[in-house]
């Protein structure tokens, strides 16, 4: 399958932060929502919105320890070429790091690692402060989990924003997974991972039309 023409875009010039995820869960589910704009919603995403929900009230607070907050706090790297909302940043004396909030458990090294990477990258960038790690919290375990970004992570994070850049800028959409992470995948509907990528060359023979004339 393939999407319509699309030249260099302004628009592609930053790249969401959410794309990011996207496109380290699925090649083609990034592909999906953000050249296709094709999106659907299932059980987790909905309790992901929830959990967003709980800290989207957008500003400044202080935690009754007396650390400062800022909910929905914009970020970007302009050098980078990426934007998007840290749902919560802490400022500590020893820096500022972002707590992305998910509502179902957290798997060390999955696409969550990148999101935070790149609010880190960001946050580094936006207040020349050294930021060592971000935070996952999971809804799941009701606990914190701390994601050191190293030199390591980082590098991975610019060589996955460098292939999701080229996908946005291509015309080509990724083939199906169809394997594990599809049944939860909320586009699973839409996607049809289990179709196969192209006909069976005998709905094009002429015995198959001559069936359907009977
Ligand atoms: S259903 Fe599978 S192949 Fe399709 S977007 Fe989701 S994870 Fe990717």
């Amino acid at each position: 399958m393939h999407t319509d023409e699309r030249p260099d875009e302004p628009a592609w010039n930053s790249i969401p932060i959410a794309a990011i995820e996207h496109y380290a869960y699925c090649a083609r589910q990034a592909a999906l929502i953000h050249l296709e704009r094709y999106f659907a919603d299932n059980a987790a995403t909905a309790r992901g919105q929830w959990a967003h929900d709980t800290v989207d009230q957008t500003g400044p607070s202080t935690t009754p320890d007396g650390t400062r907050r800022w909910n929905s706090l914009p970020v970007w790297d302009s050098s980078l070429g990426i934007h998007g909302i840290c749902d919560v940043v802490e400022f500590h004396p020893e820096g500022p790091f972002p707590i992305e909030h998910k509502s179902g458990s957290y798997r060390p090294g999955g696409p969550a690692d990148l999101q935070v990477a790149a609010q880190v990258l960001c946050l580094r960038s936006m207040f020349s402060a050294p930021v060592p790690h971000g935070v996952v919290f999971a809804g799941t375990h009701r606990r914190r989990y701390e994601v050191p970004v190293d030199a390591t992570l980082e590098t991975h994070l610019r060589e996955t924003i460098a292939n999701l850049r080229a996908l946005l800028q291509s015309t080509t959409l990724p083939p199906a997974r169809n394997d594990a992470r599809c049944p939860p995948c909320s586009l699973h509907e839409g996607c049809m991972p289990e179709a196969p990528t192209h006909p069976p060359v005998s709905l094009f023979t002429p015995e198959f039309l001559d069936d359907q004339d009977d």
